[in-house]
């Protein structure tokens, strides 16, 4: 699929529309169904330091899940949203409140350089420095587009995936299991549970559903 900002909407559905497929076709099933929905393009937005694609495709995938909510019934419906890692994007402080997202800091860098409010770590948004001061990327002609790369620090030909903690969020029955920090692989075997699934069948929650 092409990144949401530049699909032909006449020819390509939306996350959300996809996901609303798949919730009208698997509802057949009245024994249920497991469901996964993947915004994919939100790591491949970032693998190329494109800041302004990457967090539509957030946008996208935040408009999936409450169309998501909206098809299911909540009191029947275990919805978990999560990543599988993070990347190496920069929040960079010191942005006045109601700033644009998208555009630079207030602050300048020890040289009186302008700097992006989101920046990378690594990736192809590196830049050559010039006599050791970086260059002010508001110049660039391209600054602004869609396919405007971001600075990072180190030139990579793809940016990294990060290692820190991702979010859990959930809504549902069980969803007071999913809080706190896990290892990635809990996270399965937490859903079977709450899913009657597997080796969880026999679990008093779910013999008292089947008796129902
Ligand atoms: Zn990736």
């Amino acid at each position: 699929m092409q990144y949401h900002l530049q699909a032909d909407k006449t020819t390509e559905p939306t996350l959300a529309e996809l996901t609303e497929a798949a919730i009208k076709s698997l509802s057949r099933n009245e024994k249920g169904f497991f469901l996964f929905v993947e915004s994919g393009r939100i790591d491949h937005a970032h693998h190329d330091n494109f800041v302004h694609l990457a967090l539509d495709e957030t946008i996208a995938m935040s408009d999936a899940v409450a169309r998501a909510r909206e098809l299911l019934p909540g009191d029947d419906s275990l919805v978990v949203v999560t990543a599988d890692h993070s990347h190496v994007m920069a929040f960079n402080g010191f942005t006045r409140r109601g700033g644009d997202i998208l555009g630079v800091s207030d602050d300048l860098d020890s040289d009186g350089v302008p700097y992006m409010t989101l920046s990378y770590a690594n990736g192809p948004g590196a830049r050559a420095q010039v006599k050791g001061v970086r260059t002010n990327v508001q110049n660039e002609k391209n600054y602004g587009d869609l396919e405007w790369r971001s600075h990072a620090d180190v030139p990579l030909d793809s940016e990294t995936h990060g290692g820190e903690d991702v979010a859990v969020f959930a809504t549902g029955p069980h969803h007071q299991l999913f809080n706190g920090v896990f290892e990635q692989s809990q996270l399965p075997h937490l859903m079977a549970y709450a899913g009657c699934f597997g080796e969880f069948t026999n679990e008093p929650h779910c013999r008292e559903k089947s008796n129902a």
